[in-house]
């Protein structure tokens, strides 16, 4: 960092009187973690780092390798717009993570996802997403725990005058204060099941930004009485919540979208389609990452707006990746929509898979077979020669230690520990008898 650049901030501390500074990053499943500093201990922070112990971080290092050091990234600092009270100001700053000799750790999250942006800036494209965060508001039960009753019986885009309404208001102002673009919220199909739309942003900055916004709709849900929930499949015979991921790629000089081409049937350039060939042939060594959880796959289910074949399509809502149709003469957006990922994964990972894939399309120049416009929940999708998603975790690591181009774009640290950490996962699973089994099996064998 430059001197100017520190000391411009140094100063943004001081005006914003902030007392305290959170150092935020992520650990390899994608749960943010944060030490806090006294404003005092800022300069010697952003000059030195603050050092910590990662053999506590799940994920992390073991620990003959256990300490690192945290560099806040200047460009994100922000105001956290709920602690600013008296004399308590909070600012945040996200972090990067560096290993003793100073070389950045690679089972950081942000370093994976800022080394395949590189590969994409060195073929010369700026990578933009736009997530799509659905999530459900619970009522708390009488311990204060997250309960299974929605707050609200609305359903799809319905007009409300209860505290929903309210609340999603307030979780778009609380984004806005930290800077994010919010484009749109609205109630979703399921009682008590909401969306919000940021605007698109480069990889790295929407991957800070999910984040951040998932962090900021529970705690405002919080203040509320509320509990926010970002588990993909909480109710059973319902839908799940999904983060589909719109993406596009920019040219790095000329700053226009090279997805677009507007004498296309789809609007699609040529890039685009070997991008979204990338996509599909990369769909099922990515899908651990994109949708991490045992319950992700209970929401990859036919029926429920969630796509189960790996196929292409305009309208199609069963489709993996749709192509949303854009206003005439606005190419600039054009973009495609993956719809597998949930918001329970980890951004920075998830960001980086899905544009390692799309890149290698790119360079091998990998056809895109034709688009499925039907409605896959109503043709049998095998007649049409569509392979499916990985139909639990299990299949999905399975999908994934077969895949050599997912496990590079991790890098060694990232694949090893995340296979680990969720093969446990699923094995614990696995083991485990539930209601459906007894109420099913028991009085019958
Ligand atoms: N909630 C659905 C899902 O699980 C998506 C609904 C929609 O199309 O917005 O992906
Ligand atoms: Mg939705």
């Amino acid at each position: 960092m430059t001197d100017d650049a520190r000391q411009t901030l140094l100063q943004r501390a001081e005006e914003d009187r902030v007392a305290f500074v959170n150092l935020q990053f992520s650990d390899v499943l994608g749960m943010a973690k944060t030490v806090t500093i006294p404003v005092d201990e800022l300069e010697d922070a952003l000059d030195h780092g603050v050092w910590f112990d990662g053999s506590a971080i799940e994920g992390f290092a073991r620990s003959v390798e256990s300490d690192m050091y945290l560099v806040p990234d200047l460009a994100t600092y922000a105001l956290v717009p709920w602690e600013q009270h008296d004399d308590l100001a909070t600012a945040r700053m996200i972090c990067n993570i560096y290993t003793p000799d100073g070389r950045p750790f690679g089972g950081d999250p942000r370093h994976i996802l800022a080394s395949v942006s590189r590969q994409a800036a060195d073929l010369g494209f700026s990578f933009h997403v736009a997530p799509e965060l659905e999530f459900f508001l619970f009522k708390l039960d009488g311990d204060g725990r997250a309960s299974h009753l929605p707050q609200d019986y609305a359903g799809y885009f319905d007009v409300s005058t209860d505290q929903a309404t309210l609340i999603r208001r307030q979780m778009v102002r609380a984004l806005q204060r930290f800077g994010i673009v919010v484009e749109a919220a609205h109630h979703e199909v399921a009682a008590g099941q909401h969306e919000i739309d940021l605007r698109h942003a480069e990889a790295l900055q929407a991957a800070d930004q999910t984040v951040t916004a998932r962090l900021t709709l529970k705690a405002i849900a919080q203040f509320n009485g509320l509990y926010a929930t970002f588990m993909p499949k909480p109710v059973a015979g319902v839908n799940g919540s999904g983060m589909h991921l719109h993406q596009s790629l920019f040219d790095l000089v000329t700053g226009q979208n090279v997805f677009a081409d507007p004498n296309d049937a789809y609007g699609l350039s040529a890039t685009a389609r070997h991008f979204i060939a990338g996509l599909l042939e990369h769909a099922r060594g990515m899908c651990a990452i994109l949708a991490p959880l045992v319950n992700s796959y209970k929401r990859l289910v036919p029926g429920f707006e969630a796509p189960v074949h790996i196929s292409w399509g305009r309208t199609n809502r069963s489709a993996l990746v749709r192509v949303p149709s854009i206003t005439t003469g606005r190419h600039q957006s054009t973009r495609i929509e993956l719809r597998c990922p949930d918001p329970s994964c980890n951004p920075y990972l998830a960001y980086a898979v899905m544009l390692a894939a799309g890149l290698d399309g790119i360079k091998r120049k990998l056809p895109l077979r034709e688009a499925a416009e039907e409605d896959l929940f109503h043709v049998d999708p095998r007649a049409r020669g569509l392979q499916t998603l990985p139909a639990s975790l299990g299949d999905a690591l399975d999908a994934m230690r077969q895949n050599t181009l997912i496990q590079q774009a991790l890098g060694p640290i990232v694949y090893e520990r995340f296979v680990e950490a969720r093969q446990l996962e699923w094995d614990n699973y696995r083991s485990f008898v539930s209601e459906w089994e007894l109420s099913r099996y028991l009085g019958v064998f």
